[in-house]
């Protein structure tokens, strides 16, 4: 095995890339987040490598092409237990950063500190 193969930078999981896979997690369905007619699936998410729990909020007008995308962010296990889809986007808002990714960003997600529209 090379040396290189395990150098995953210091404290980042996998998790924390926006490509991971969705067999990496295991997926609670919170429901739909309607305000505004966004119709967003909401969901938390457990990290299968490090048991990180994330809020995953996801957005998609079939409609119009390259406009899926989500963010998602850290999330207590406190707060998991009571979040509700229509305050998703508000606790994801709260965070200092958040990962984002999806169609709409043609492979330029990652990390971003503004706010989820
Ligand atoms: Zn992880």
């Amino acid at each position: 095995m090379k040396e290189d193969q395990a150098a995953a930078p210091a404290g980042r999981c996998i998790c924390e890339d926006p490509d991971a896979p969705a067999s990496g997690f295991d997926k609670r369905a919170l429901g739909c987040d309607e305000t505004g007619g966004r119709f967003a699936d909401v969901s938390v998410e457990r990290c299968r490598a490090c048991g990180k729990l994330w809020l995953h909020y996801l957005v998609e007008d079939e409609a119009i092409s390259r406009s899926g995308r989500w963010a998602r962010g850290l999330i207590s296990e406190g707060d998991a237990t009571r979040m509700t889809p229509d305050r998703a986007l508000m606790h994801l808002n709260s965070l200092d950063w958040r990962i984002v990714g999806g169609s709409y960003y043609a492979g330029s997600g990652g990390r971003r500190t503004g706010p989820f529209r």
